[in-house]
């Protein structure tokens, strides 16, 4: 490598995705995978689209998806950029959107692209402390003086905390920036929050962005998509035709429109995670942890006396994978996947034996 590209290729620090072992034996809870399957109409779709189809070049428009995303958002096609995972659609936006001559403002603990992208596409990061609780606290994102956002990220609910920001504090940053794009992640916002889609006709400066890989169960399908104002839209539809015309194979546009289609149950899926997430803070609250309030499909918890980090070694030596994060401030946490009534039973009698 000539001494240039090995400066570049070491200058970076990529993302570190949670493990993803066999699952023999394994109690999986460690990247917020949906415990149910996908609707059967999902796998129906997708088997239907394996033929001679194949074959063909997809629709490089993804049409047949963004018809459906924008009848089940209630939002026009031309508002909805789809992509291969959120991750791409996230790293779009921060190539078309986010890079601003002031800085890029999100939390200091959060989904840990962020500052990956930031480093990838040579955007400055602006880093906000969460509350002592760990919410965000929204005066932190309004402009005071000269100091002010070039753009703005985070997730709602966030990642790892799982805390929610209402729907009224998203729109007063939206509305207190409006020179600068204020983007969303509502990767889990189906398992308990209130979606800042409903805000996209209001305020051309927000782009909220969805996941197929939580809510819907589909994490090895990597769909994801982007909701927003037509313009912001089309700058994302110029990147993407710039670096890939197709970025969503034939499968999973066929997939993906039989989940968006399936209705009943998706929703019926999500309250199930949402009925076993409450029983499972319950258990762990009565253990002695503290939990902190979660929207998400995965739960935030420490103990006051045993460390995080061991106690994910011990977990993981009965088998049962969680994520620690060794991090400043969240050393001590441990974030669990909201699984199986079953696996959580195992996890929480595990946690009884270890404690
Ligand atoms: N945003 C957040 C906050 C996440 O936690 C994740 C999943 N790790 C993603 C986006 C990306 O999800 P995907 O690429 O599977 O759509």
């Amino acid at each position: 490598m000539s001494r240039f590209w090995s400066a570049v290729v070491h200058g970076l620090t990529p993302y570190v995705p949670g493990e993803q072992p066999k699952l023999d034996n394994l109690v999986k809870l460690n990247t917020n995978e949906h415990p149910c399957g996908p609707s059967p109409k999902v796998l129906e779709a997708i088997r239907a689209a394996t033929g001679d189809g194949l074959r063909l070049y997809p629709d490089p428009n993804a049409d047949a998806l963004k018809a459906a995303l924008a009848r089940h958002h209630g939002v026009r096609p031309e508002q909805i950029f789809v992509g291969n995972g959120s991750d791409e659609v996230l790293a779009h936006a921060f190539m078309a959107l986010l890079k601003h001559e002031r800085a890029l403002w999100f939390p200091d603990i959060t989904y840990s692209f962020y500052p990956v992208y930031c480093g990838l596409y040579d955007i400055q990061p602006r880093i906000v402390p969460l509350a002592e609780d760990f919410s965000i606290r929204v005066e932190d994102y309004l402009p005071r003086g000269d100091e002010r956002a070039g753009a703005i990220i985070f997730p709602n609910p966030n990642a790892p905390t799982g805390r929610l920001l209402a729907l009224a504090e998203v729109e007063r940053i939206v509305a207190a920036n409006p020179e600068a794009v204020v983007l969303v992640d509502e990767a889990y916002v189906d398992f308990g929050g209130d979606s800042a889609i409903a805000l996209v006709d209001r305020h051309p400066n927000l782009l909220v962005t969805r996941t197929f890989s939580k809510s819907r169960a589909l994490a090895g399908l990597r769909v994801g998509y982007a909701v927003g104002d037509a313009a912001l839209i089309e700058a994302l539809e110029r990147v993407k035709n710039s670096f890939n015309s197709y970025p969503l194979d034939r499968l999973a546009i066929a997939g993906a429109v039989a989940s968006v289609e399936d209705e009943d149950y998706f929703r019926a899926s999500c309250a199930q995670v949402i009925e076993t997430r409450a029983r499972l803070v319950a258990d762990l609250q009565a253990l002695g942890f503290e939990v902190l309030p979660s929207a998400a499909n995965f739960i935030f918890a420490r103990h006051p006396t045993r460390d995080g980090a061991e106690l994910t070694a011990e977990l993981r030596r009965r088998a049962i994978i969680v994520r620690h994060f060794k991090a400043a401030r969240i050393d001590q946490f441990m974030r669990i996947t909201v699984g199986t009534d079953a696996q959580c039973a195992i996890l929480v009698a595990a946690l009884r034996e270890i404690l």
